[in-house]
C-alpha cells in the first residue's frame, strides 16, 4: 500500500503543501481534487520521486520513495506516472511509443501487448501514426496506455482526460478504470472533474489551502460536503439557512411558504437550472421545465 506520512514541501519560499497524511490500500483507486494551483500535481510528482520532500515520508509498501537528492534515477520500476505535459516521442509511431519500455526480446509478446492497450485506449486506426499528428487528446491516451504498457503496480494520473473530448471521454474513462481495477493496480488521480471520480473512486481526498480539507469516498462527501467548497466540486448548491442543499435536493411545488422570483432558466439536458432570486439571495432548483424569467414560484426543500 501507498503512505504518505506527515509530508511537507515549497518550491522556494512559498509552501504548497503543508502536513499532508494519508495511505491508500493496493488495488484501490484515490483521488485528489482541489482548484487549479492547490498543490495536486506537485503532490503526485512528490509520491513519484521527483522532488525532495522538505519534511515526511512516503512509502510504497517497504520501499521509501526517495527524491533526486538521494536516488540517481528518478522514478520507480513499480510505478509510472502520466504527467500533464506527456512527454512522448513525437516522430516515433503511436504503438512503438507505447512499447518503449517492453522488452525486444519478446517481439511476439509485445506486440499482443501493445494491441491490448491500443484497445483500451480506443486508439486502434492510429496504431502506425507517428505521434506529432495526433490531438492533444489522442496524445494523452497514447501516454496512458505507455503507462500500463510494462503493468504498475501503481499510476500516477494528472487529469487524464482533461485533453479528450466529450464524444470519447465517457466511455474512456470507464476503460482505463474498469482495466486498472481488474489488474489491481492502485491508482492516485488528481482531478478537478467530477466525472473522473465518481463512479471509480474509492475514496477521494480535497486539498485546500495547503492541506487535506475534507477526505471520504465520493459518496460520503457528496452526501455530507460539509462546507461549500466541497459542495461545489459536485455541482450547483445554496446555502439555506447554514445549512447545503444540490439544486435537485430544491424541488418547485404548487404552494409553499419558500416563494421566489425566477431570474434564468438555463438548458441542462435532462432538466433546466433554474436561478431563482429568493429574498435577495440567488438560489439554483434543479426543474423539469423551462420557466419564464419574472415567474413567481414556490419552493421547497426535500
Ligand atoms: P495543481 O496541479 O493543483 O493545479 P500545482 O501542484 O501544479 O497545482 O501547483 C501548486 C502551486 O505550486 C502553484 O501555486 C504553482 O504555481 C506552484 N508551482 C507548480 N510547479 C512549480 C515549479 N516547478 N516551480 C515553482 N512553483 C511551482
Ligand atoms: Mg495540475
Amino acid at each position: 500500500m501507498l503512505r504518505v506520512d506527515n509530508i511537507s514541501f515549497s518550491y522556494s519560499k512559498i509552501a504548497v503543501l503543508e502536513d499532508i497524511s494519508f495511505s491508500i490500500a493496493q488495488g484501490k483507486n484515490l483521488a485528489v481534487i482541489g482548484e487549479s494551483g492547490s498543490g495536486k500535481s506537485t503532490l503526485l510528482k512528490l509520491i513519484y520521486g521527483e522532488f525532495d520532500v522538505d519534511k515526511g515520508h512516503i512509502l510504497w509498501k517497504d520501499t521509501e520513495i526517495l527524491g533526486p537528492k538521494f536516488n540517481l534515477v528518478v522514478g520507480y520500476d513499480f510505478m509510472k506516472q502520466v504527467t500533464q505535459e506527456f512527454d512522448l516521442m513525437p516522430v516515433t509511431s503511436v504503438e512503438n511509443n507505447i512499447g518503449k519500455f517492453l522488452s525486444r526480446f519478446y517481439l511476439k509478446n509485445r506486440q499482443k501487448r501493445i494491441d491490448e492497450l491500443i484497445k483500451v485506449v480506443e486508439l486502434e486506426d492510429f496504431a502506425k501514426t507517428k505521434v506529432k499528428y495526433l490531438s492533444g487528446g489522442q496524445k494523452q491516451r497514447v501516454a496512458l496506455a505507455r503507462a500500463l504498457a510494462k503493468k504498475p503496480e501503481m499510476l500516477l494520473l494528472d487529469e487524464p482526460f482533461s485533453h479528450i473530448d466529450n464524444f470519447k471521454k465517457q466511455s474512456l474513462r470507464r476503460n482505463v478504470f474498469n482495466y486498472l481495477k481488474k489488474e489491481k493496480i492502485t491508482c492516485v488521480v488528481a482531478t478537478h472533474d467530477k466525472d473522473d471520480v465518481l463512479g471509480f473512486a474509492d475514496e477521494m481526498l480535497v486539498l485546500y489551502n495547503k492541506n487535506i480539507i475534507s477526505r471520504g469516498s465520493p459518496n460520503e462527501l457528496y452526501k455530507n460536503p460539509k462546507i461549500p467548497f466541497v459542495a461545489s466540486f459536485f455541482g450547483e448548491f445554496n446555502v439555506i439557512n447554514g445549512e447545503i442543499y444540490y439544486a435537485h435536493q430544491l424541488k418547485i411545488v404548487e404552494t409553499s411558504n419558500l416563494k421566489g422570483v425566477v431570474k434564468t432558466s438555463y438548458f441542462n439536458g435532462a432538466s433546466w437550472l433554474l436561478e431563482v432570486d429568493y429574498s435577495s439571495q440567488l438560489i439554483f432548483i434543479e426543474h423539469k421545465e423551462h420557466l419564464e424569467n419574472g415567474e413567481v414560484v414556490s419552493f421547497k426543500i426535500s
